[in-house]
């Protein structure tokens, strides 16, 4: 027997028709791009992106149609996901840091017949552009008085939006149909596109709302410093306007002085980013003295954040970190870390033992983890093993590759990262599987030495790979750069290692550089530090 309950469609429409009319005075605040503050409300997104809708109709954009976007975190990037997933069009949200050759065969692959995109790239489009003629219209995200004067036609973002009324119902259709598409950044192979449901979408959007997830509030002001166009800032532009939390986004001022200026003046309670940009950020405070306006939480995933950052970040700034982890395909959001009553009567040692992990289960996700025959393993914090997920908001297939069978026996979806659980249903990630370093037939986790050399004053920032070794397979090479005005041997940061790891994870040597080279999404580019390092312990002379 059903039950006798309604049955609508869960649609991303209803977020911004709800925030219209409980929070219509609620701010978005924007670093625009053109330079400046721009300040609108809940409300005037709601129109304008109805009256966003009948300009993409007036350009021939139908539903199951792709729009794609290259832009920062803004208020007409917001606009754009609202109107485009809400009129049945599908979000496509592209990398800007990617090369062009990358972005190309991403907008050809989706078949985007719209690009929106914010005035920085202008160059960029200008070299993609030749190789995307499936492409009909290229739209500048601004008003007349700043677009700029190129050979190729471009549209005025402002003229279209501003020629329509907005008088547009938004359209009921199956919860199931696809709202926004992002790509993997295809470290290994091309990019996958991983396309999100409306039903996955607002789901994902009530479970990052959940008190113990990153719990928005009606009360809260939320920073996505992660960009729209990495897995939808992680679900924020959809958790704000459910719960009518105030928006401040960053534009393209990410760095820690133009952040921490926005923390402060508009009294930003909630940020999540990923760790390297809090890095940045905390040597600005250090360096200028400040303290950040509290209560501040953040959410911090992506790629692990160390012991010393949390650390760090809660005793000098007062604020609360949430360490998360989560993938493209998982919509973010799989596991947040927040202690539970128990915890209250731990030792400060064993609470920085559960906050270093990645945190719990989010209801509505399944984790487990297998050995190589796919035969599950203990919770008990200890055994480790590749790490499956599934659940509402996880991907079961990727785009125009159905078929494929991307699925495990289950329904389970392999996440490519080995991982520990716990009885609490606690997380931690020990590496990713092809970033593992396998010595002697022995694991060594390159996160973990990571995590303990950032422990070290005088480093700002470490990484480590494992490069072939003739006689152990692989063994482990640290990179370190140190903090301004610090100084450090390689001897003593591995004096500094031996008390702290086990002696044979000890890093056979230590380099020194200026920048760790980082992904289009933020992250330690072992891929390139593995190219440079390339025959390290091979070709040195008296290498064993
Ligand atoms: P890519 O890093 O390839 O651009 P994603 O953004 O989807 O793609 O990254 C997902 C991966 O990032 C995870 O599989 C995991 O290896 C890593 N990751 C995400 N969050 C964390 C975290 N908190 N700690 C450690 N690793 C993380």
């Amino acid at each position: 027997m059903n039950g006798l309950m309604m049955n609508q469609p869960l649609l991303i429409s209803s977020l911004i028709r709800h925030a219209d009319t409980c929070h219509h005075d609620t701010e978005i605040v924007s670093r625009l791009t053109e330079g400046g503050l721009h300040r609108c409300t809940y409300g005037d997104a709601h129109r304008r992106s109805r009256q966003l809708v009948r300009a993409l109709l007036r350009l021939g954009v139908a539903a199951g149609d792709r729009v794609g976007t290259l832009a920062w975190n803004n208020y007409r990037h917001f606009e754009i996901y609202y109107a485009v997933s809400g009129m049945g069009a599908i979000c496509h949200t592209v990398n800007p840091r990617l090369f062009a050759e990358q972005i190309a065969y991403i907008v050809n692959h989706a078949g985007d017949r719209v690009v929106f995109f914010d005035l920085t790239f202008v160059k960029l489009v200008e070299t993609v552009r030749p190789l995307c003629p499936a492409v009909e219209h290229w739209v500048v995200l601004t008003d007349r008085a700043h677009l700029p004067a190129g050979a190729a036609p471009l549209l005025c973002y402002e003229d279209l939006v501003t020629a329509e009324s907005d008088d547009y119902e938004w359209p009921e259709f199956s919860e199931e149909t696809a709202a926004a598409l992002c790509y993997t950044s295809g470290t290994t192979g091309n990019p996958k596109g991983v396309l999100y449901s409306h039903r996955s979408t607002v789901l994902h959007a009530y479970a990052i709302n959940l008190p113990d997830s990153m719990g928005l509030s009606a009360r809260d002001t939320a920073l996505p410093v992660v960009p729209m166009f990495h897995v939808n800032a992680w679900g924020l532009p959809y958790a704000a306007p459910m719960v009518g939390a105030k928006m401040v986004l960053p534009g393209p001022g990410l760095d820690g002085a133009s952040l921490c200026e926005l923390y402060a003046a508009e009294r930003v309670t909630i940020s999540a980013g990923v760790p390297t940009i809090w890095l940045n950020t905390l040597a600005h405070l250090r360096e200028k003295n400040i303290r950040l306006p509290s209560p501040h939480r953040t959410i911090i995933g992506g790629a692990a954040a160390s012991a010393a950052l949390i650390h760090a970040l809660e005793h000098e700034q007062g604020i609360e970190v949430r360490h998360s982890w989560g993938m493209t395909e998982t919509s973010p959001a799989a596991t947040i870390n927040t202690f539970k009553g128990q915890h209250a009567a731990l030792s400060a040692e064993a609470r920085d033992q559960v906050h270093g992990k990645q945190g719990r289960i989010v209801p509505g996700v399944e984790l487990r983890i297998v050995d190589d025959a796919g035969r599950e393993l203990p919770r008990d914090g200890a055994a480790f093993g590749d790490l499956e997920v599934r659940g509402h908001w996880i991907c079961r297939e990727y785009f125009k590759e159905e078929g494929a069978g991307v699925l495990r026996p289950g329904g389970w979806f392999p996440t490519g990262d080995v991982a520990t659980l716990d009885a609490d249903g606690y997380m931690r990630i020990v590496d990713r599987t092809k970033d593992i370093i396998k010595s002697g037939g022995e694991w060594i986790s390159s996160i973990e030495l990571e995590n303990q050399a950032l422990g070290h004053p005088a480093v700002a920032g470490a990484a480590v790979i494992g490069l072939p070794h003739e006689r152990w397979s692989e063994r482990p090479l640290l990179i370190v750069v140190k903090r301004a005005g610090h100084e450090v041997t390689g001897a003593e940061l591995i004096e500094f290692l031996r008390s702290r790891v086990a002696k044979w994870w000890l890093p056979d040597a230590v380099e020194f550089t200026d920048a760790i080279p980082l992904t289009a999404t933020g992250k330690i580019s072992k891929r390139t530090l593995r190219a440079t390092y390339a025959g390290y312990y091979t070709k040195q002379p008296g290498a064993t």
